[in-house]
């Protein structure tokens, strides 16, 4: 599904990735785990071509969307209209097939409630249901989710985990997850690797390893 060979990024001289290589099976889900710092977004970036790699190949099979850290969310839109605006500016004729799209993505995931809503009156976990809601609008083969539960409770962090698990299930989508929180990437994960300074210094099966997250840990 996606094929990541020798991939090395230079910022400022310095290398962010180092050497790269990444063979990720279509419908499962990768965790990247790793210190601040260490090239996690960095990777997801090169990967949806938000940067530019220096060296290597990365070979997509369909297409990225990309779920941001701090949601990106328009403040001066509903959630329908952060669902609509970039599809319809592609195809202004069809922009009732997208609001129809768009109802149901949103009934999907649970926040149909929401439709008409402004960002600024949602909680943290539905701010990230309308996230998620918005990057399923561009039918993505592979979702690059970027620190998907910083600044959520315990709790919320749960529903993350069913919420990306039933996406992955019921829409077939590989999913990658960059995120420093090893609970969360050993519950949600097939697979994680561990990056520092830029290099993959580990990648286990969370559900083989005994102790992972100690495991993992051990290399921060
Ligand atoms: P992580 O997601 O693991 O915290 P990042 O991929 O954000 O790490 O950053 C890796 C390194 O690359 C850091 O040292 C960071 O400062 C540097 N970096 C990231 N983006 C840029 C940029 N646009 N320009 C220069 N340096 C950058």
């Amino acid at each position: 599904m996606l094929k990541v060979c020798n991939v090395s990024k230079v910022f400022n001289n310095t290398k962010v990735l180092e050497n790269v290589h990444l063979d990720v099976a279509k419908s499962s889900i990768l965790g990247i785990a790793g210190p601040s710092g260490s090239g996690k977004s960095t990777l997801l970036r090169c990967i949806q071509k938000l940067e530019q790699i220096d060296h290597g190949t990365i070979e997509c099979n369909g297409r990225a969307g990309f779920m941001f850290q701090d949601f990106q969310l328009f403040p001066h839109m509903t959630v329908l209209q952060n669902l609509i605006y970039a599809p319809s500016l592609k195809d202004k004729s069809g922009k009732e097939n997208c609001k129809k799209q768009a109802e149901n993505i949103l009934k999907s995931l649970g926040i149909a409630a929401k439709t008409s809503e402004y960002p600024n009156t949602l909680s943290g976990g539905q701010k990230q249901r309308v996230a998620l809601a918005r990057s399923l609008m561009t039918h993505p083969d592979i979702l690059l989710c970027d620190e998907p539960t910083s600044g959520l409770d315990v709790s919320t962090t749960m529903d993350v985990v069913s919420l990306l698990k039933s996406i992955n299930e019921r829409f077939d989508i590989t999913i990658l997850i960059a995120s420093h929180d090893l609970d969360f990437l050993v519950k949600i994960s097939d697979r994680i690797i561990l990056l520092k300074e830029g290099a993959i210094v580990v990648n286990i099966d969370p559900q083989k390893q005994d102790a992972p997250i100690d495991f993992l840990k051990k290399y921060y």
